[in-house]
């Protein structure tokens, strides 16, 4: 391994228990270390007995500071990299760096460890076998009804990061987005006030509606993939009806159509079909 590289070292997203004896040991032997903060790091130093010299790389300057230090690495310097929590790069500064190292033909190790998506996935209890990570959802309604428009046929669980102030209100467009599905709130995981809720979507809807504006901590929102049925186990009457209904009650016909699917647990290629059957 050449003496300059990027060394891209996982942290905890909580419990400061939580760090791999690579990473302490990556920490310790690194020229420096580029923190997206350099306060939060120094808790982990502090906790550790490290003391590397700490450099800010974080979203307001790594335009600036990407260039100089794929510049120090190729003259030898080894850069260790982390991020406020998790593994640098998921929803972090951190991609940018490794892209232009690989680009400059430099080695990039990565160390791995904790990620609140993997962490709140296990937690959940949902389906593992596959997932979307979606980072951030768009916060303006009509991307964000698009989006999940897009995402609602996909047959894994569905991941998102969260504010504690936009929970709520992402929770309520989930719900209208994706009914009748499985879902799970995960919120603090690791730390002294973990908290996950499992339910269906429409009952964490209302359950985090109640307490808008008193959440706080870091949550991560999940879905679960739609339960299919075969369209063949569907009433048609019933399908027919609701459509209707929601048509009625102010959808367009697609939307309609889209949400009898979710209900129903079928395709919504079966779902516009029997609702179209003569
Ligand atoms: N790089 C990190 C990782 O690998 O998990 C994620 C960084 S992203 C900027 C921060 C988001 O991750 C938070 O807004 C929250 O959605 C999620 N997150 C981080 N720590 C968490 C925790 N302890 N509990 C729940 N969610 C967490």
């Amino acid at each position: 391994m050449p003496a300059g590289r990027l060394s891209v070292c996982a942290t905890p997203i909580g419990n400061l228990g939580d760090v791999t004896l690579r990473v302490l040991d990556a920490l310790r032997a690194a020229d420096i270390v580029a923190a997206e903060d350099t306060r939060v790091t120094r808790r982990l130093f502090a906790r550790y007995g490290i003391d590397t010299a700490l450099e800010p790389y974080h979203a307001h300057n790594m335009e600036k500071r990407t260039p100089i230090l794929v510049e120090r690495i190729a003259a030898g310097t080894h850069v260790a990299l982390v991020s406020d929590a998790g593994t640098p790069g998921v929803s972090d500064p951190g991609a940018r760096l490794v892209d232009a190292c690989i680009a400059a033909g430099l080695t990039v190790e990565v160390l791995p460890g904790p990620s609140a998506i993997v962490t709140a996935l296990v937690a959940s209890g949902l389906p593992t076998h596959a997932f979307y990570f979606g980072g951030f959802l768009p916060r303006k309604a009509g991307e964000r009804k698009a989006r999940l428009a897009r995402l609602s046929e996909l047959e894994a669980t569905l991941i998102f990061y969260e504010s504690p102030r936009r929970t709520a209100a992402t929770l309520s467009a989930l719900a209208e987005a994706l009914p009748g599905r499985s879902a799970c709130m995960a919120r603090e995981l690791t730390k002294i006030h973990e908290e996950v809720l499992r339910g269906r979507i429409e009952e964490l809807a209302t359950a985090l509606a109640e307490r808008e504006g008193e959440l706080k901590g870091e949550v991560v929102i999940l879905v679960g993939p739609p339960p299919r049925v075969r369209a063949s186990e569907a009433d048609p009457d019933e399908v027919r009806k609701r459509v209707e209904e929601l048509i009625a009650g102010g959808k367009s016909r697609s939307d309609a159509v889209r949400a009898v699917a979710e209900e129903h647990g079928i395709s919504r290629k079966d779902a516009y079909r029997i609702a179209h059957e003569p």
